[in-house]
């Protein structure tokens, strides 16, 4: 089983739409931690990158996924715009040359995004960021598909583990971005980009589950 170029563009687009449709809840979810925006961030950064897909006919998904990464880096401001930039740049370039993703090479290119996020952002798992939803989302893909599930089981698992990530920032203290900046007073609030990164998994998981042939 393998996800064509086309999978991978429905992929994006559902993220945006997902992304669209929870605007006011993310920023909401900034709002008590942050300076309200994430939202608007996001929603701006997806908008843009459907316009981009509008021209089509992307048969290699590096390529397709390069085009995600640098137009979220040159509309998104703050923290998110180069983070999630940086996590479609790196998920490219891991993904350069292939017209189709399988299972192992989705968790390779979801691997080198996290790793590009890790090394330009810094958090590590429990700094209550978006690494708390992608880092367990590729450990449970990778230890799924090595236990020998099917992709779109694998990916199950992933978007499972993202949200489980996702919850577990509720009482953690922020320790990077402006969150880190209330210390303690960060506790008891979800974190913004742990939710955006567990609606990249979800609809993953959605996406390539339902396009399965
Ligand atoms: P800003 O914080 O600049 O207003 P956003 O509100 O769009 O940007 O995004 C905030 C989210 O970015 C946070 O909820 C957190 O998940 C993520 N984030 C911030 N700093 C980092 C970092 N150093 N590493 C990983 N994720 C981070
Ligand atoms: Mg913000």
């Amino acid at each position: 089983m393998a996800f064509s170029s086309d999978q991978v563009s429905d992929w994006i687009r559902a993220f945006a739409a997902a992304v669209a449709e929870n605007k006011d809840y993310l920023t909401e979810l900034d709002s008590a931690i942050g300076d309200a925006d994430h939202g608007t961030n996001m929603n701006r950064g997806m908008q843009a990158v459907l316009a981009k897909l509008e021209a089509g006919g992307q048969d290699d998904v590096g390529a397709l996924l390069k085009t995600v990464g640098m137009t979220l880096i040159s509309t998104v401001g703050g923290a998110s715009g180069p983070l999630y930039g940086t996590l479609f740049l790196q998920m490219g370039s891991s993904a350069a040359g292939k017209s189709d993703l399988s299972g192992e090479d989705w968790a390779a290119a979801l691997a080198a995004g996290l790793a590009g996020v890790q090394r330009r952002g810094k958090a590590e798992l429990g700094d209550k960021t978006m690494i708390d939803a992608l880092a367990p989302a590729v450990e449970a893909l990778t230890s799924a598909l090595a236990g020998g599930a099917a992709a779109d089981e694998a990916l199950r698992r992933s978007a499972e583990a993202a949200r489980d990530g996702m919850t577990a920032t509720i009482p953690l203290v922020a320790r990077k971005g402006r969150a880190s900046y209330l210390g303690e007073r960060s506790a008891g609030h979800q974190d913004p980009g742990a939710t955006s990164s567990w609606l990249l998994l979800r609809t993953a998981a959605e996406t390539f589950a339902a396009e399965d042939s």
